[in-house]
């Protein structure tokens, strides 16, 4: 049976449809990847993600690992490259996980997918997800990396006043008012 960090295929495909509001094809595959740097990683220390993309792989990690971007173990470096890093949170040695598109040929509705040949509309998810599921770990690559020094070390959180204009707490690093109240439009 195809497993997915211990989970039945189902039980994770039933989860993520409840976390992310649909069976997204991409966190499906984030499963995968996720479940791979934890075979691959060696220790059993306290682990952060390093994310490549904001599209939908966030979401598998933050549902098969204890870290979230609230909590800050998960960081993003948005390059828009589908691969992501777990590693030692004190050493920065991890385990880097992506999507091999040299091992893509035998899943060509993955391919389609993965480089959005096809409008959304005439995309057959059934059979993506089962080509998925096929493929498992297979259509993927890890390799050892050491994360650069920018993301080790807990958040840097600076200090907060009350903004002279809407008088709600900001970052003083931001200048003399908050961000909302220097013009950035948030809200029209
Ligand atoms: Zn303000």
């Amino acid at each position: 049976m195809t497993t997915i960090c211990g989970q039945g295929a189902d039980e994770f495909m039933r989860m993520l449809e409840e976390f992310h509001g649909y069976r997204a094809p991409g966190v499906l595959i984030g499963g995968f990847m996720v479940d791979l740097a934890l075979e691959r990683r060696s220790g059993g220390g306290f682990f952060e993600v390093l994310c490549e993309t904001r599209v939908c792989l966030p979401d598998a990690v933050q549902l098969l690992t204890p870290c979230t971007f609230g909590n800050g173990w998960l960081k993003l470096a948005d390059v828009g490259r589908y691969a992501l890093a777990l590693f030692d949170k004190k050493s920065g040695a991890g385990i880097r996980v992506h999507v091999d598109t040299k091992k893509l040929a035998p899943y060509p509705g993955i391919r389609e997918w993965f480089f959005k040949a096809k409008p959304k509309i005439e995309q057959d998810t059934d059979r993506l997800v089962r080509e998925i599921l096929d493929a498992g770990k297979s259509i993927l690559t890890a390799t050892s990396v050491q994360v650069a020094p920018e993301f080790l070390g807990p958040r840097k959180k600076g200090a907060t006043s009350p903004c002279p204009s809407c008088g709600e707490g900001y970052p003083v690093e931001n200048g003399d008012r908050c961000l909302a109240c220097q013009g950035k439009k948030l809200y029209v």
